[in-house]
């Protein structure tokens, strides 16, 4: 299975939003490898984006030392939620030779055109770019101006088309190529990445709700123009996490920090606090309560594990794999975990029963018999 899951802009702290998809897709793979597939991973970062120039100004360091900084503490996060790292974890600045031969395929194929020194997408000669999210135009529009996508821009072609390489500002890196100094857009590192590393087809391409329009939407429309072959088997989009009646997000202000849940509370409690509320398909509506149920539940787990005996644990084992591959319901798997533990907790003689919930467990990601099994990465 080769899967793409497009990773963080390292401008800003990971919060809970992000912690719930990459969690996703981290029991995704335990669940696919448990089945006996081999997975390929690929997560980028994208350390070439617009967000990253204004933030480091603000904070009066230089691009890199931010892009560093926060690369680090990303990897920390994922590394103490005991998150599988990927078989890849690209930079957009890694792959620019490739992001340029593809740029260059879509020159050829008739698809580019220069404002300036920018260089733009014609979406109009796209036959894909639309279908994926199927937004009506309104909301095509807003999601555009949300997102980068300067839909009001008058010098471009089309409302949507959007940037393959620009001239840089002030501050960001002036990468030499046969366009001029400058770096890509934001969506054509990812084409370029997937192509590289997994191939013209992926699995399962993932990432946030919010990555739908329009950065997957302009993914697919590039790399459908330059192959005949599909680039998408399933397109899968994680909902957002809300906080305090909004969605978590940076701009509103609600947000939870990765970091900060991690330095007060074991990893596994928050694994399990958001593994007991959320599925990608509904997204859900943390509170700050939320964390008490997980560490409950982390107790009831590690009492469990240390009983002798239990019941037969198969009824148990069935309905939590059973809840996992019905398109990730990790509420329901989660419920019968707790309650296969609670039921060992009653008695029983089958030393198959603490076993059970132990596997079981590490299906999730959570080893009962460890306290962390995040890699620790020293600070920068
Ligand atoms: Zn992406």
């Amino acid at each position: 299975m080769r899967l793409y899951v497009c990773g963080v802009t390292p401008y800003d702290a990971s919060h809970l939003g992000h912690v719930a998809t990459f969690l996703t897709y981290d029991v995704l793979v335990r669940r696919l490898r448990q089945l006996g597939y081999r997975t390929r991973l690929v997560r980028n970062i994208t350390d070439l984006d617009d967000p990253i120039a204004p933030r480091a100004l603000q904070l009066g360091v230089p691009y890199a030392e931010l892009v560093e900084a926060e690369v680090a503490q990303f990897r920390r996060d994922m590394d103490q939620l005991g998150m599988l790292r990927p078989e890849a974890e690209p930079r957009v600045s890694e792959m620019v030779d490739e992001t340029l031969a593809f740029i260059a395929e879509l020159e050829a194929a008739g698809y580019l055109y220069r404002v300036g020194g920018t260089l733009y997408f014609d979406t109009a000669r796209s036959n894909v770019f639309g279908t994926l999210s199927g937004y009506p135009e309104d909301l095509r529009r807003h999601y555009a101006r949300e997102r980068g996508g300067n839909p009001d821009n008058p010098l471009k072609r089309n409302r949507f088309d959007f940037v393959l390489w620009r001239p840089s500002r002030d501050g960001e890196p002036e990468i030499p190529s046969r366009y001029g100094p400058g770096m890509p857009g934001w969506h054509i590192g990812c084409s370029a990445m997937a192509r590289t590393l997994l191939g013209t087809t992926v699995d399962l391409h993932g990432g946030g709700i919010d990555l739908m329009f329009p950065h997957h939407e302009c993914e697919q429309a590039q790399t459908m123009a330059v192959q005949t072959e599909p680039f998408v088997r399933t397109w899968h989009h994680c909902e957002f996490v809300r906080y305090r009646g909004e969605k978590m997000s940076k701009s509103l202000g609600n947000i939870v920090l990765a970091r900060d849940l991690l330095t007060r509370h074991d990893a596994r409690t928050i694994r399990l606090a958001v593994l007991r509320l959320y599925r990608y398909t509904a997204g859900f509506e943390w509170r700050d309560r939320d964390f008490a149920a997980g560490e409950r539940l982390l107790e009831i787990l590690l009492a469990a594990v240390k009983a002798p005996g239990g019941p037969d644990p198969r009824p148990w084992i069935e309905r939590v794999n059973t809840a996992i591959d019905d398109d990730l319901d990790f509420p329901t798997a989660t419920a019968e975990l707790e309650d296969l533990a609670r039921a060992v907790l009653e008695g029983g003689t089958d030393p198959a029963g603490p076993q059970a919930v132990v596997e079981l467990a590490e299906t999730l990601g959570i080893s009962p018999m460890r306290p962390n099994e995040g890699i620790e990465v020293p600070a920068p």
